[in-house]
């Protein structure tokens, strides 16, 4: 049977970092209650569909600002409602200051097996200046009670490009944040959005966003550091050491089926791309209304999501494999894209050899002109 993803957002935060234009909100915990109510309402209209699920991700927001009871009664409700593999990857996101080692064991107990924490820096300076709730030793902790929880499977997600950030500070939160044990770590490069604080700090000149080629040069010795710490490059913007990488996400960037639950969370599902209403309150209403929770989709025809499984596979290391593809379309990679393929391979953005078409890594850096080609 097909097995699909099932994402579940849970947009609370203690604080808003200055940075985010997540879907998130702090000072709203009043709705906790009501909005986990309608997210168990949520679920309840897959029952009986016989949906299999392989990897389950909570994400936010801080799904940890819930009580560890609260998120297990979540999850329990999804093995009710769907048929949840026995090796599932079962994720839940964090941030350091919001779960103590008692939580951590519920949670580990309860059934979750991949723990993802938010470090982002390990300078005071740059925490603070990000709005950041914790510190590196509380980090450190997090990752230390996990493991005694149980928990393995540990990422940690960082930023680089930070306002004034050195190397030397880029090179010690990779060294410190791997010295802890993780074995999975996201790595994203700072995009100053409209909407945040920082976005108005860069209007006034408090902040600047970091110029490309230092920022690039960031990128590219902070993955060679990776690799020379274990940490292998799967994605653009992903490490983990071999065989940890994130099936959850993997199935997004091989452009897979997935379920999102819960305010502002996509679907991808039987040929239909769907987002739920936004907001919070608009989707509790919604779902308190009896309406359904989406307020956007779209039919996915067989040409979209050709281009959309080469745009996401060409994030990743492993490219598209050539017999997957003919098999999911029934005609081949060379067929079709024959021309852009050799193209991009004497730009020397993209690899070929038997099994698969792949990015390089000037082609990591250039996605948009491998995009151009292909459309
Ligand atoms: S904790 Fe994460 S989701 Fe919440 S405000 Fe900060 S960056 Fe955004």
């Amino acid at each position: 049977m097909k097995q699909i993803g099932l994402y579940l957002h849970l947009p609370f935060c203690m604080q808003k970092c200055r940075y985010c234009d997540f879907s998130s909100w702090a000072g709203r915990e009043d709705l906790k209650t009501p909005y986990i109510n309608a997210l168990m309402s949520e679920l309840e209209t897959y029952r009986g569909e016989n949906i299999a699920v392989n990897t389950i991700f909570l994400g936010g927001g801080t799904p940890t600002l819930f009580d560890g009871e609260t998120l297990v009664q979540l999850l329990d409700k999804c093995r009710e409602i769907f048929d949840i593999s026995r090796d599932a990857e079962i994720s839940i996101e964090c941030n350091p200051g919001t779960a103590d080692r008692k939580k951590l064991e519920i949670l580990f107990k309860g059934g979750f097996n991949r723990l993802s924490i938010g470090l982002q820096a390990w300078q005071e300076h740059h925490l603070k200046q990000l709005g950041r709730i914790h510190n590196s030793r509380q980090f450190r902790e997090t990752v230390d009670w996990a493991k005694e929880a149980g928990f393995i499977n540990i990422s940690a997600d960082v930023i680089f490009g930070l306002p004034g950030q050195t190397w030397e500070e880029w090179k010690e939160t990779l060294e410190k944040a791997v010295s802890t044990g993780i074995n999975h770590l996201s790595a994203y490069s700072l995009i100053i959005e409209e909407g945040t604080v920082f976005y108005e700090w860069m209007k006034q000149g408090k902040i600047r966003q970091m110029d490309d080629e230092r920022e690039r040069s960031l990128y590219h010795r902070g993955v060679a550091l990776l690799e020379s710490l274990g940490f292998m490059q799967y994605e653009i913007s992903n490490f983990a050491k071999p065989g940890w990488e994130c099936r959850h996400n993997l199935n997004y960037w091989r452009n897979g089926e997935y379920l999102g639950c819960g305010c502002s969370a996509h679907s991808f599902f039987r040929s239909v791309r769907r987002a739920n209403a936004a907001g919070i309150e608009q989707y509790i209403e919604r779902i308190q209304s009896g309406k359904p929770a989406v307020d956007y989709s779209e039919e996915i025809d067989m040409e979209t999501e050709v281009v959309e499984t080469l745009m996401l596979g060409f994030r990743l290391n492993e490219g598209i494999n050539k017999k997957a593809f003919q098999n999911r379309f029934g005609f081949s990679l060379h067929e079709r894209y024959g021309d852009p393929i050799m193209e991009l391979k004497n730009q020397g953005l993209l690899t070929e050899d038997e099994e698969a078409v792949r990015p390089t890594p000037l082609g990591f850096d250039f996605q948009n002109r491998i995009a151009v080609a292909f459309f």
